[in-house]
Formats: structure tokens, C-alpha cells, sequence
């Protein structure tokens, strides 16, 4: 029998795939539960604007909405993210998701003979990413649970392609703020492609926190990731996108398959973006639901990571791959991070303020006896 396995390229013989949330039909199935609630996946609690289903249902009520592909070049919804941010369509490209678009840089930039570097903790992808291009990972020790950019910098190596940055990160909430990400991006070699993942940024409001978009021009080398699966609440249609140089940007679109975002996550975002107001309501209902999980968990003895994201990272004290069971059988789903080198810790993700009671509940019967 032939083995399939020696046949793959190297990086894809090691590579493990990524581990999602659970699903709640899963759950349901598995353990005869009925009403279970999901906080693992940093999904919006208030879901998208009431616009987006309007205009998904108008555009499959007319069959072309469905038989026609999609804008390839993504030409409207480069607009109005254009507008809103201040910048050139030119600087845009459209990703099924956010990690479609860090997937095509590792692509774009990495192979067998080079090496990224990320850091320890740090979003399950980048290290996905490396491994499939066949790149060496350099991962550097995080620093009080955050990106330790000074030791990131001292990691870079001749064969340095990538450095992946997450603002905030994903799974422990940690942030960088405006003056070090600057300083890093102004003593870096220029040649090495820093990536900042601003998967979270609607969400976060603290005044040191950058605006990126504003660098481009200075930093060449900078590409800026953002994604509609969030604040936006669209993870279900897979739509992010990447900002950076324009010749960077050209190099991407080269590389993307022709219509990686199908129509219903285009219109869907575009709609999305126009109310604000929404977007407002789902951000103040996470500020209060991060200080309902951290003052709750806090409360029962828990070490909570400060967070600006969507989530909470705790030190439940005990294997958190125990405690998460445990929780599953109350019917809440959380995320158990032993694969981010946090095998006590947990991820929860900011619910309805009754979800994240029923949530501190179910722990206080777990954790606290
Ligand atoms: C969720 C997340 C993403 C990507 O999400 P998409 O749904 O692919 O857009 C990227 N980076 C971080 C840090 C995330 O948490």
C-alpha cells in the first residue's frame, strides 16, 4: 500500500487542523441536552444588523442573486470599506474570512526555506499557516500572557519572511499599544512583513489603542487584517479583509482564488457596515458583559487576563479540559486553550448578560466547593 502520508509536502505531514467550538447542534446530539448556549467562538451575542437579513433575503429572491458569481474584484464593498476608513480601494483585498487572508500572505511570502515569527499564546493560525508553507516557526515566550515585542524583534532571522502580530489577542485578550507597535514597525528591517491582526478592533476602546490604517504609507511593509466575523457579526458567510501597500495588496489578488467571497458575505458586509448604530449596541453590550464575566469570575477566586476583545481568558485553577466537560454538561459551551500553552485557563466568550450568568453559575457549582 502506498503511503499517501510520505507523498504530502513536508508541512502538510505535520500539519493538525484547527480546532473550532463546539456546535451546539453537537452538543445537543451528543449529550440529549435542549437549550445548551455557546461562548466559544467570539461570535456577536446580538448577531448582524437587521439590515443584512433584509438584504440576503431581497438578494435570493431574484435567482441571479444566486446564479451570477459574485463581483470577483469585490468592487462595491472595497468602496464603502474605503470610505469608512479613510484609505484607497487600491490598499484592499477581500479574504473568505480573515484567515483566508493570513493564509495567502504566509503563501505569498513564506516557503521551506523561511522562517515566521509569532508569539506564544498567540491565534491558533499563524502557527497553522507557517506549518502548511513548510516555514520554521519562531515562537517567542509571551510576556505576561502578551506579545513580548522587543523579544520578537531579537527572534528575527536572516531567513525571515513573516512576523504575525495579534491586537488584540486572541486567545488571552492582551493588547499593544500605538507607541510599541510603532517602534517595533520602525526598527524592524523593512524587507520582513509585519501583520497585525485587528480581528477584535470595533471592540476595543481604550485611547492608546492605534489606528493603524494611518501607517500604510510610512510602513510599507505593514499589513493590517480585520474581519467581519465579529463586532459584525457575520462568521457564518466568512468575510474578512487585509489593508496594506497597494503593490503588497496587487501581490495577494494575485495569488486569491478569482472569487474567494461569494455574493451573500459581500452585500451581507456592505450592509453591515452601514449601521453603525448597531455595531454601537453590540459594543457597548460587550463592555458590560466583559466586566460581568470578569468581576463574576473574579468573585469565585478566578484569575481572570485582563481583556479588550470579546472574551475572557480565566485560570479556572485545574485542568481547564475538566472543567470545560463539566460545563458541557450544564449545556454551556466554553473553549478549553491546553492548545495555546494555557492547560488550566479558559476562553469564554461575552454572551447575553443571562448567558454569562448562566455561565458563572454553572462555574461557581464547578470550580467553587
Ligand atoms: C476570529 C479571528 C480571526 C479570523 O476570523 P475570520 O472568521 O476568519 O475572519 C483572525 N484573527 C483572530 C485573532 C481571531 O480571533
Amino acid at each position: 500500500m502506498n503511503s499517501w502520508l510520505a507523498q504530502a509536502q513536508p508541512g502538510v505531514q505535520g500539519l493538525h487542523p484547527y480546532q473550532p467550538g463546539k456546535p451546539l447542534s453537537e452538543l445537543e446530539r451528543e449529550y440529549g441536552i435542549q437549550g445548551a448556549i455557546k461562548l466559544a467562538s467570539n461570535e456577536s451575542p446580538l448577531g448582524p444588523a437587521p439590515g443584512v437579513c433584509a438584504c440576503l433575503q431581497a438578494l435570493i429572491s431574484h435567482r441571479e442573486g444566486i446564479s451570477r458569481y459574485p463581483d470577483g474584484g469585490g468592487f462595491s464593498l472595497k468602496q464603502a470599506l474605503a470610505n469608512k476608513l479613510c484609505i484607497s480601494p487600491h490598499t484592499i483585498t477581500l479574504g473568505n474570512g480573515s484567515n483566508d487572508v493570513l493564509e495567502l500572505i504566509a503563501r505569498v511570502f513564506a516557503g521551506p526555506c523561511n522562517s515566521i515569527v509569532y508569539a506564544q499564546h498567540a491565534f491558533a493560525v499563524y502557527a497553522l499557516a507557517t506549518q502548511a508553507v513548510g516555514a520554521r516557526h519562531l515562537v517567542v515566550p509571551a510576556q505576561g500572557y502578551g506579545h513580548d515585542l522587543p523579544a520578537m524583534l531579537s527572534a528575527i532571522a536572516v531567513d525571515t519572511k513573516i512576523v504575525f502580530i495579534a491586537n488584540p489577542n486572541n486567545p488571552t485578550g492582551t493588547w499593544l499599544t500605538g507607541a510599541v507597535l510603532e517602534d517595533f514597525l520602525t526598527q524592524i528591517d523593512p524587507h520582513i512583513i509585519v501583520v497585525v491582526d485587528e480581528a477584535y478592533w470595533e471592540y476595543v476602546t481604550e485611547a492608546e489603542y492605534p489606528n493603524t490604517m494611518m501607517w500604510i504609507e510610512r510602513f510599507p511593509n505593514l499589513i493590517v487584517t480585520r474581519t467581519f466575523s465579529k463586532a459584525y457579526g457575520l462568521a457564518g458567510l466568512r468575510i474578512g479583509y487585509a489593508v496594506s501597500h497597494p503593490e503588497v495588496a496587487g501581490l495577494l489578488n494575485r495569488l486569491r482564488q478569482p472569487f474567494n467571497v461569494n455574493s451573500m458575505a459581500l452585500a451581507a458586509a456592505q450592509a453591515a457596515l452601514a449601521d453603525e448604530e448597531h455595531l454601537a449596541k453590540v459594543v457597548a453590550l460587550n463592555h458590560e458583559g466583559l466586566a460581568q464575566l470578569t468581576q463574576g469570575l473574579t468573585q469565585l477566586g478566578l484569575e481572570v487576563i485582563p481583556s479588550v476583545g470579546n472574551f475572557v481568558c480565566v485560570d479556572v485553577a485545574q485542568p481547564g479540559a475538566q472543567v470545560y466537560e463539566a460545563l458541557l454538561r450544564t449545556g454551556v459551551i466554553v473553549r478549553p486553550v491546553g492548545n495555546y500553552d494555557l492547560p488550566n485557563h479558559l476562553r469564554i466568550s461575552v454572551g447575553l448578560p443571562t448567558e454569562n450568568a448562566r455561565c458563572l453559575n454553572a462555574l461557581e457549582q464547578i470550580c467553587v466547593r
